[in-house]
């Protein structure tokens, strides 16, 4: 899951105006953004196979670390409390907001179920494996991305505030920019290696990260993170 993941920030973003889409962004990616790292640092294993699946030409052979459900949650409770603890003046509903960054971070592992052959572990990598495998089908594992972006848009969209304006060009551009750059990945050569995988999925996802925060920064003069 790729795009997927941004519409569950979008829409994670109206169910607390106080967090930043530049840190929704992080949180629904922190489990591939760590992956990126673990596998340039050897910590986890994925191999480059054209033709795996319909939509991905990586196997995903070692990574519980990451994408084990034990471990969506142990990065969810980090960030959360990472995010409650980090210093700050507007503490007014940080309890609740807490809650929806471990939600955002954990919602990472049940998205990637729906799209993922049955590669992704319970905790460790002899545990059971599961993943809906919509990969086999480019057309579904498009309509299912798509539709979830689109709605995670529209509902961030509807919402806004004098406090959280939205920017309603600078968001809609943004999601059609993503969607486009996805299909043409899907759709384009293999990565060239395991190493550019890694060093590309880090920084791109931070880029995306800077990219939302600047989108979700309103005219308020609230401290918002
Ligand atoms: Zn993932």
């Amino acid at each position: 899951m790729f795009i997927g993941h941004y519409g569950m920030a979008l829409a994670l973003k109206r169910a607390e105006p106080k967090l930043s889409l530049g840190t929704l962004f992080i949180a629904v990616q922190l489990v591939d953004i760590a992956w990126g790292a673990t596998i340039l640092l050897g910590l986890e294993r994925v191999q480059i196979h054209p033709g795996w699946t319909a939509a991905t030409p990586l196997q995903f052979v070692y990574y519980p670390i990451t994408h084990s459900l034990l471990a969506a949650g142990l990065w969810a409770a980090a960030a959360s409390i990472a995010w409650y603890t980090w210093p700050t003046k507007d503490t007014s509903g940080h309890g609740r907001a807490a809650l929806i960054v471990a939600l955002a971070v954990a919602s990472h592992w049940f998205l990637d179920l729906v799209v993922h052959v049955p590669d992704l572990p319970l905790a460790g990598n002899d545990s059971a494996k599961f993943g809906f495998g919509l990969w086999n089908s480019i057309p579904l594992t498009f309509t299912v991305e798509l539709a979830l972006l689109g709605i995670g848009l529209a509902l961030y969209l509807r919402g806004g505030s004098r406090n959280h304006p939205v920017r309603r060009g600078w968001a809609v551009g943004f999601a059609a920019v993503l969607a486009a750059a996805y299909i043409a990945t899907t759709l384009g050569p293999p990565p060239p290696s395991v190493r550019a995988i890694g060093i590309s999925a880090i920084a791109m996802l931070l880029t995306l990260a800077a990219v939302g925060g600047w989108i979700d920064r309103g005219r308020s003069t609230r401290a918002t993170r």
